[in-house]
């Protein structure tokens, strides 16, 4: 007899169930649009050019597999608060930022998750209403209580900003509020300039503190600067944030678990602090970070050349999601005959759509059309191709009806 035989079988991840599901699935026609990874318009993985540049870089250097320090490696260190906050920034400048490289975003998350285990014991995070799976098993692992805001609102598939600000005033004062910087996942809904700025006067006014979730930096607008407006917005008005970065998705370095925790202060000597306390939990948890995800980050931002082939190609790589999007959008309304608006597929930004399609809808979608996506109805546009979508849009049709 086991020791083990009181432990119960875990229930599939909801995500990356899906693609187990997936792969099971023998059908020629079938589709897998549940995990959020891009694929060319063949739908293969895609390694990015600049990233096998700075691969032959780093081989040609003889770069060495030493440790690396528990805050990670310099050089990816400086490049990366520099991609988050833009080039000469003065808080870089004064030393007000702590930053830990991260075992990617959820990693990073989970070190953001366990400071605030630590030093702030029962206080909670509020999460929006849906996001995305791991979230809230990132904050409970860690220890910490969470609860939902109003995010969004199934009327208009879109957001629902009276009911977030109105969650977010309500929660008690030093409450921490976990945002999505850009590219909101599920929803492929972001909120405006304008109501940025009136949710961090909420956050301000009440006290709490903000971590920013970054996980598609250039995947909402195929610009690098124009989604981290958010997080400079807040920093700007001198608010202390947490960010978790990740570059699996805009570098494409999904396996490698590349990413950072940055903790913005108000003074150096705080970020000091805070860094040798994130450095305290890092130790125990994993030691040190992997080194190779580390170089190609430091090597593509650090290299001028190399810095602008990547814009490029994640122009390309999120101007490829926007064709499917329009391709998916005109499908739809030329097939439905009911006169539903389906426009807001056009609205939603990111690798994401939300189709506003159910828990049994969307398991149609898999049943009969071998499609598989998550069952909150979400769809990653990034792993359809324009030859696909007339069949998806057949699909979403037949299971929304
Ligand atoms: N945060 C959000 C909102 C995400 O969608 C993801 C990935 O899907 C992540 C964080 C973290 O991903 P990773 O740990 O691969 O960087």
């Amino acid at each position: 007899v086991s020791r083990f035989e009181g432990v119960k079988m875990a229930p599939p991840d909801p995500i990356l169930g899906v693609s187990e599901a997936f792969k099971a699935d023998t059908d020629d026609l079938k589709l897998n649009l549940g995990v959020g990874a891009y694929r060319t318009e063949d739908l293969r993985p895609y390694v990015l050019n600049v990233v096998k540049k700075a691969e032959n870089m780093m081989l040609e250097k003889g770069e060495n597999k030493e440790y690396l320090p528990i805050e990670g490696l310099a050089a990816f260190i400086k490049a990366t608060v520099e991609l988050l906050l833009g080039a000469d920034n003065d808080v870089t400048k004064q030393g007000r930022v702590a930053t830990v490289q991260g075992l990617s975003g959820t990693g990073s998350l989970r070190l953001g998750a366990a400071f605030i285990q630590r030093y702030f014991p029962g206080t909670q995070v509020l999460i929006s209403s849906p996001t995305w799976g791991n979230h809230k098993n990132i904050f409970n692992d860690a220890g910490v209580p969470w609860s939902e805001y109003r995010y969004y609102d199934s009327k208009t598939v879109g957001l629902d900003f009276e009911g977030m600000l109105a969650d977010i005033k309500a929660a008690p004062s030093g409450s921490f509020v976990l945002l999505h910087g850009c590219a909101h996942n599920p929803t492929g809904i972001d909120p405006t300039p304008d109501q940025w700025e009136k949710i961090a006067d909420v956050i301000q006014e009440k006290n709490h503190t903000t971590f920013f979730d970054v996980a598609y930096q250039g995947f909402a607008s195929g610009s690098l600067d124009e989604d981290a407006s958010s997080v400079r917005l807040f920093v700007a008005r001198g608010m202390e944030v947490f960010v978790a970065q990740s570059y699996s998705k805009n570098l494409g370095l999904y396996a490698e678990r590349i990413g950072a925790i940055n903790v913005v202060c108000s003074s150096s000597e705080v970020a000091n602090r805070v860094k040798s306390q994130l450095k305290r939990l890092a130790r125990p948890m994993y030691s040190n970070p992997p080194v190779h995800g580390a170089q190609i980050v430091a090597n593509v931002v650090g290299n001028p050349v190399l810095f602008d082939e990547w814009k490029s190609e994640m122009e390309l790589m999120s101007g490829r999601i926007k064709g499917v999007r329009q391709r998916l959008y005109a499908n739809l309304s030329a097939k439905d005959k009911s006169g539903k608006d389906w426009s807001f597929v056009l609205r939603q930004i990111g690798m994401f759509s939300f189709t506003g399609l159910n828990k049994a809808q969307s398991e149609n979608m898999s049943s009969k059309w071998h499609i598989y996506m998550t069952k909150d109805g979400r769809i990653s546009l990034a792993g359809l191709s324009l030859s696909k979508c007339e069949y998806l849009a057949d699909a979403i049709i037949d299971s929304y009806y």
